[in-house]
């Protein structure tokens, strides 16, 4: 099986097609024929080499989903079977036995194999593979593909502090910062029922946060709307790394 993908080939190059042979299929593996694919900006700093450890040619893409097209002898057709539609995300596959999988927490497994990481190779291909069968998630019909992509990494990165820190349909939640995560959260803890206040910068994202599911919005930049929200909050998720975004300074 040839899989066709694109790929850089130098850090920040375009991607241009790129074929590949996978290795044989080991016993826990599955392949995903990938009929649709998130972009997440880890993708875009593997191709750019942001962080110093791509390993080119780089195939970005970790929120795909598709049909899976073979499964290693290992796994079990009662979970996973050929014709499954699944997603794959940042995780390709760990070791399933150290103290973090153990415990649940198999993103901190040091033996963890991600999908666009030291030479896997991503989604923005025909083909993906996960390491282990457990790593290709059932994908419910109600939700289209091209939906469930960008769950598969930006999703989960704004849904699990909301489960972890128990945060509860009464809850007045903010999201700080309304890109790409942001999106999301509004829309879970609107989901939830949690009263949601969107925070941004400036008012351009407004209507934008307000048509997600956001009750109030605040704008931080030049108002002093963020100081009339002193303690209002139960739970504040930001989404915002950027230094350039600042610190916020509350009256005392
Ligand atoms: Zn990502
Ligand atoms: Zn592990």
């Amino acid at each position: 099986m040839t899989v066709t993908a694109y790929a850089a080939q130098t850090a920040r190059a375009d991607l241009t097609p790129y074929d590949y042979e996978p290795a044989d299929l080991g016993p826990l593996e599955v392949d995903v024929d990938v009929t649709h694919c998130g972009i997440c900006h880890t993708d875009i700093g593997m191709i750019d080499n942001d962080w110093g450890y791509s390993q080119f040619p780089v195939v970005a893409g970790h929120e795909a989903v598709g049909v899976v097209s073979a499964v290693g002898s290992a796994v079990d057709p009662e979970h996973l079977r050929v014709g499954q539609r699944v997603g794959v995300g940042a995780i390709a596959g760990t070791c399933m036995s150290c103290e973090f999988c153990l415990a649940g927490r198999q993103q901190l497994c040091p033996a963890r194999d991600d999908t666009v990481l030291r030479g896997h190779r991503g989604g923005f291909a025909s083909s993906v593979r996960a390491s282990d069968w457990r790593f290709a998630y059932p994908i419910p019909d109600v939700i289209s593909s091209e939906h469930a992509g960008p769950l598969l990494c930006a999703g989960v990165t704004v849904f699990a502090p909301l489960v972890r820190h128990g945060v509860s349909p009464t809850d007045r939640v903010g999201i700080v910062g309304i890109g790409g995560l942001g999106h999301l959260a509004i829309q879970f803890a609107h989901a939830w029922g949690c009263d949601v206040t969107a925070i941004s910068t400036s008012a351009r994202k407004r209507d934008e946060a307000i048509e997600l599911g956001a009750d109030n919005f605040i704008a931080t930049r030049n108002t002093d709307e963020l100081a009339q929200a002193a303690g209002r909050f139960d739970f504040i998720l930001s989404t915002v790394s950027a230094a350039s975004c600042g610190t916020i300074t509350l009256p005392r």
